[in-house]
C-alpha cells in the first residue's frame, strides 16, 4: 500500500484530519488492505471487531442501523467498529458487502498500541463517540415522534386468515398471496362488511415489508388539505413520510374528499407527492418520492383507480360463498367461546340451513353479530338452534299496525295476570273437567247432552271463525295443555329433576307427520264410531289429546307437544297462517337494546318485564315468520323489558307469499282436512251417487271413508299435474308452494260444514242443557237460523273461500293465469264439490 496515498486519504477524512502528521503517518503505516465480493459477510454478529475498518470503495449494508432497527447502506468514507473498539463490545450489527468493496483495516492490537502512544487519537475517537451519541439521541427522538404520529393509525396484525374451502375462498387466498409477493399498490373492492381491511393486513403481513409499520386511514376523515397524509412544506412530515417503506391502507376510498382525488391519483401514478404549501401545488415545492405501498379499499371499483392501480382484488359477498358459511360460523363460535372462557357450542343443521337461506346484506360483520347474539340468547343450551338466529327481517315489518299501541287497554289486559293465567286456572280447567265428566255420565246423543253440543256445535264453528282473526288463540286457553302444564309443575315439585331437552332435529323431521297420522286416525274414528253423537267417545277423544299433552310435558321441557305433535295444534297452526293478526317483535329494538332475551329464555322481573319462564314454544318473537309457531300466550309480551313485542294487524295471510317456508307434512294435513269435509258427508255422497255404499257395514264404511279421503286429495294433485304438463317449460311454481293456495277454501269448506250445527243446534243449548240433567226443556228459549239462511251463508262462505284461494294462488305463484289455469280450475272443482255435497 502506498503510504502517501493513505496519509492523503486520512487527511481528507473528518475523523483523522485533526490528528498530527506523525499520528496520521503511524496509522497509515499500520493499515492493511482487505477486499470483499458482493454478499460477503464481513463480520459476523457478536464477534470481536477485527480492528478499525475504513471503507475505501464499494457499498456495504449494515443490517440494522443504530437504534431504528432498519437497514443502512454504507458508502466510501464510512468508518466501522470504532465505537465497539472504544467500548470493548462485540459487534451488534452484521455487515455484508453489497458490491465489490475495498476496505482498510487497522488491526485492534495496533490501534490499542497507537492509542496508548498518542492520546490525541483516543481524543479523536471519543469526540466521534460524543457526536454519535448526540446523533443517536436525535434519531431516537425522531423515532418517538414518528411512533406518536403513526400510533392512532397503526394496525398491529391481521385479525384472521380467509376462512373456508369454497373456490371463492381459495381464489381469494391466492390473490392475497400474489399481491403480498409483489410491492405494487392494490385495490380491494367489495360490499360492506367483508373485512377487506383484514385482507389488506394479510397482504402487508405476508410481504417482505412485514416488519415495517401498517397504518389504516379512513378517507372520510382526512383533512381537506391532505396535510395529514403529505405533510407541510417546512413543517411536520406527513403519514406517508413517517410510514417509510411500510404500507398505508386508504379505507373507503370512495369517501375521499373531492379535493384530494387529483393528488391521490397522481401519487398512485407517479409514486411522488408534494407536501402541502401555503398555496396550490407548484414547481417550487420539491417532489418527494413515496416509499410506502398503498392499499385502497372501496365498495366498488372506480375507472379512475383502474387506470393507476393494476393489482385489483374483488371480494365476493357472503351470499355467493354459502359453502363457507359453516366454517365461518364455527370460527366465530370458537372465537367468542374462547374469549368468554365458556364451553364450545355447536350449531344445529336447521339453524345452519336457516342461515344459508339468508342473503346477509351486512356480510361477515352481520354474521358475526348474529352468532354472538345467538350465543347470548341460548341460555344453558350447548347447541345453537334456529330459534336463536334472527335473520331475514326484510319484508316482515311492512303493512303492519301494532294494536298494542293503538289500544293501550289491550296491552294492559294482555300483560295482566288475567291473560291467560287466571282465565286458564280459574275458568278453563274447571269447565273442561265438567265437560269430560258430563260426556261420560250424561246422555250420549247430541240433542240431549249439553257438553256434546258445546264441543261439536259451539267449539268447532267458533274456533274456525276465529282463525282468520286471531290465529292460534285457542291454544292460549286450551285445557289440554293447561293439564299438561299442571302435571309438569306437580311432577317437578314431587320429583325434582331436569326435564329433557327437545329432540329438535327428529321432531322437525317427523313431528308434523306424526300429527298428520293422528289426525287421520281421529277422522276415521270420528266417522266410523260416530263421535259427534257418542258422548263418552268424544270425551275419550278429549282425554286422548290431553294425555298426549301430559306425557309430552312430563318428559320434555316447556310445550313440546304443542310445538310438534298435537293434531289440533297442527290444524290451528295451519289455519293461523291466514290470520289478519300476528305477534312479532321489533328486530331493531331487540338487536340494539336487548342482552337478556327474557322473552325467549325467561328470567326474573327486569324493568317493565315480568318474571316468566320464557316462550313455551321456544319461539323468539323477533324471528317469528310463521303464525303456526306462536300460540299467542303473550309470555313474551309480559317478559319483555323493552316494549319490543307487537301484536300487529296485517294483510291476512301475508306470510304465505312473503316469508313462508312450505312443508310436505303440512300439505298432507291440508289435503286431509279437505277430505274431512267430504268424509263428514258420506251418507250425502252415497245419496247423490245413486248407489248403495253399504255404510251400515263397518268394513264398507271404513273402505268408503279411506277412499273418499284419498280421492278428494287427488283432485288438487291432478290439477297441479295438468298445470305442470301444459306449462312445464314455463316452470310453474312448485306444488309444495302452490298447494297453500287451497288453504282458504279448505278453511271455508270446514266452516260451511259446521255452520248448520253452529247456527242450528248450537242455539238449542238451553233445552239441551235441561235434557242433560233429565228435564224437559221444550219450553226454554232457542235461537236458531232458518235453514235457508244457513244454506245461503254456507254458499257465501264457499264462494268467499274460492275467491280468496284463487287470489292467493296467483299471489303465491306470481305467474300469469294462463299458466296456472289448471290449478285454478282444480280450486273451482273442489269448491263445486263442496257446494254439491253441503248444499244438496
Ligand atoms: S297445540 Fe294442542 S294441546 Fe297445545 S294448546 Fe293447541 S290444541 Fe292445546
Ligand atoms: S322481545 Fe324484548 S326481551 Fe325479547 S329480545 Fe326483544 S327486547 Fe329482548
Ligand atoms: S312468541 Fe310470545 S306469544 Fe308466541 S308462543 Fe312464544 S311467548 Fe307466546
Amino acid at each position: 500500500m502506498d503510504r502517501d496515498i493513505a496519509v492523503a486519504w486520512l487527511q481528507s477524512h473528518p475523523l483523522f484530519a485533526g490528528l498530527s502528521r506523525e499520528v496520521q503517518a503511524e496509522v497509515a503505516a499500520a493499515i492493511e488492505s482487505v477486499f470483499c465480493v458482493p454478499n460477503q459477510l464481513i463480520t459476523p454478529l457478536n464477534a470481536a471487531p477485527p480492528g478499525l475498518l475504513l471503507l475505501i470503495n464499494g457499498e456495504l449494508e449494515s443490517q440494522t442501523s443504530p437504534g431504528l432497527g432498519q437497514t443502512e447502506i454504507l458508502f466510501p468514507g464510512a468508518v466501522l467498529f470504532w465505537a465497539e473498539l472504544l467500548l470493548k463490545q462485540p459487534i451488534t450489527t452484521p455487515i455484508t458487502a453489497l458490491t465489490d468493496a475495498e476496505l482498510w483495516l487497522l488491526p485492534s492490537e495496533k490501534l490499542t498500541e497507537l492509542i496508548a502512544q498518542y492520546p490525541e487519537l483516543s481524543q479523536a475517537l471519543s469526540s466521534q463517540l460524543a457526536a454519535a451519541v448526540t446523533n443517536l439521541s436525535n434519531q431516537l427522538s425522531l423515532e418517538q415522534e414518528r411512533q406518536q404520529a403513526l400510533r392512532p393509525y397503526l394496525v398491529p396484525q391481521a385479525k384472521r386468515g380467509i376462512i373456508g374451502k369454497s373456490r371463492y375462498a381459495v381464489q381469494l387466498r391466492q390473490s392475497i398471496k400474489t399481491a403480498a409477493q409483489g410491492n405494487e399498490n392494490v385495490l380491494i373492492f367489495g360490499e360492506p362488511g367483508l373485512e377487506k381491511d383484514n385482507m389488506a393486513a394479510l397482504i402487508h403481513f405476508g410481504s417482505a415489508q412485514r416488519r415495517q409499520p401498517l397504518i389504516q386511514i379512513a378517507c372520510n376523515k382526512l383533512q381537506l388539505s391532505g396535510a395529514e397524509l403529505f405533510g407541510r412544506v417546512s413543517g411536520k412530515p406527513g403519514l406517508l413520510a413517517w410510514v417509510g417503506t411500510g404500507t398505508v391502507i386508504l379505507n373507503n376510498i370512495q369517501e375521499l374528499p373531492k379535493s384530494l382525488w387529483p393528488v391521490i391519483l397522481n401519487l398512485l401514478e407517479t409514486n411522488t407527492y408534494q407536501p402541502v404549501g401555503q398555496t396550490e401545488p407548484s414547481d417550487e415545492i420539491p417532489l418527494i418520492r413515496n416509499t410506502a405501498r398503498i392499499i385502497l379499499i372501496s365498495e366498488k371499483t372506480d375507472p379512475r383507480l383502474e387506470k393507476v392501480v393494476k393489482t385489483r382484488i374483488k371480494v365476493p359477498p357472503l351470499r355467493v360463498r354459502k359453502a363457507d358459511l359453516e366454517a365461518q360460523v364455527d370460527y366465530y363460535i370458537s372465537l367468542i367461546c374462547r374469549a368468554r372462557r365458556c364451553q364450545r357450542v355447536t350449531i344445529s343443521p336447521e339453524a345452519l340451513r336457516r342461515l344459508q337461506s339468508y342473503d346477509f346484506p351486512g356480510n361477515l360483520q352481520e354474521l358475526a353479530g348474529l352468532v354472538e347474539r345467538a350465543i347470548n340468547q341460548r341460555g344453558s343450551e350447548n347447541e345453537l338452534t334456529e330459534e336463536v338466529f334472527w335473520a331475514a327481517a326484510g319484508k316482515k315489518s311492512r303493512f303492519r299496525v301494532n294494536l298494542l299501541n293503538t289500544y293501550p287497554w289491550l296491552r294492559r289486559f294482555l300483560r295482566s295476570p288475567w291473560w291467560p293465567t287466571r282465565i286458564n286456572y280459574g275458568i278453563t280447567t274447571w269447565v273442561f273437567a265438567a265437560v269430560v265428566i258430563i260426556l261420560f255420565i250424561g246422555p250420549q246423543t247430541r240433542e240431549a247432552n249439553f257438553a256434546l253440543n258445546l264441543f261439536w256445535c259451539w267449539w268447532w264453528p267458533l274456533v274456525l271463525v276465529g282463525f282468520p282473526f286471531v290465529g292460534r288463540l285457542w291454544c292460549a286457553v286450551c285445557p289440554f295443555m293447561i293439564y299438561g302444564e299442571l302435571t309438569q309443575k306437580l311432577s317437578l315439585w314431587l320429583f325434582p329433576r331436569s326435564l329433557q331437552k327437545w329432540p329438535r332435529q327428529t321432531a322437525e323431521k317427523y313431528g308434523a307427520w306424526f300429527l298428520f297420522g293422528l289426525f287421520a286416525l281421529i277422522f276415521l274414528w270420528e266417522e266410523l264410531w260416530d263421535l259427534p253423537n257418542t258422548a263418552y267417545l268424544s270425551s275419550w277423544l278429549l282425554l286422548l289429546i290431553t294425555g298426549g299433552a301430559v306425557i309430552g310435558s312430563l318428559l320434555f321441557e316447556r310445550r313440546f307437544w304443542c310445538r310438534y305433535l298435537c293434531p289440533i295444534g297442527g290444524m290451528n297452526g295451519l289455519f293461523a297462517k291466514l290470520s289478519l293478526t300476528e305477534l312479532r317483535a321489533e328486530q331493531g329494538t331487540c338487536g340494539a337494546e336487548c342482552s337478556t332475551y327474557q322473552c325467549y329464555k325467561g328470567g326474573p322481573a327486569l324493568g317493565e318485564g315480568q318474571e316468566t319462564n320464557g316462550c313455551p314454544l321456544y319461539s323468539h318473537p323477533a324471528q317469528l315468520v310463521d303464525n303456526r309457531d306462536c300460540v299467542l300466550c303473550m309470555t313474551c309480551l309480559q317478559a319483555c323489558p323493552h316494549r319490543s313485542v307487537a301484536l300487529n294487524l296485517r294483510p291476512p295471510g301475508i306470510e304465505l307469499w312473503t316469508t313462508h317456508t312450505p312443508r310436505h307434512a303440512e300439505i298432507a294435513l291440508l289435503l286431509l282436512l279437505l277430505g274431512g269435509i267430504f268424509l263428514h258427508h258420506l251418507p250425502d255422497l252415497e245419496r247423490l251417487s245413486g248407489f248403495d255404499w253399504h255404510l251400515e257395514q263397518f268394513g264398507w264404511h271404513g273402505l268408503a271413508s279411506v277412499l273418499v279421503l284419498v280421492v278428494v286429495a287427488l283432485i288438487p294433485l291432478l290439477a297441479y299435474g295438468v298445470t305442470w304438463l301444459v306449462a312445464r317449460t314455463l316452470k310453474p311454481r312448485p306444488w309444495l308452494e302452490l298447494a297453500y293456495g287451497y288453504l282458504p277454501l279448505v278453511w271455508a269448506g270446514n266452516l260451511a260444514h259446521y255452520l248448520p250445527w253452529g247456527l242450528g243446534e248450537g242455539g238449542k243449548l238451553l233445552p239441551v242443557a235441561a235434557a242433560t240433567i233429565g228435564f224437559n226443556g221444550g219450553s226454554l228459549p232457542i235461537l236458531v237460523a232458518h235453514p235457508a239462511v244457513i244454506a245461503f251463508l254456507q254458499g257465501v262462505v264457499i264462494l268467499f273461500g274460492l275467491g280468496v284461494s284463487l287470489w292467493l294462488s296467483q299471489r303465491i305463484a306470481r305467474q300469469s293465469f294462463k299458466l296456472l289455469w289448471p290449478h285454478q280450475f282444480g280450486l273451482g272443482l273442489v269448491a263445486g264439490a263442496c257446494w254439491w255435497v253441503l248444499l244438496n
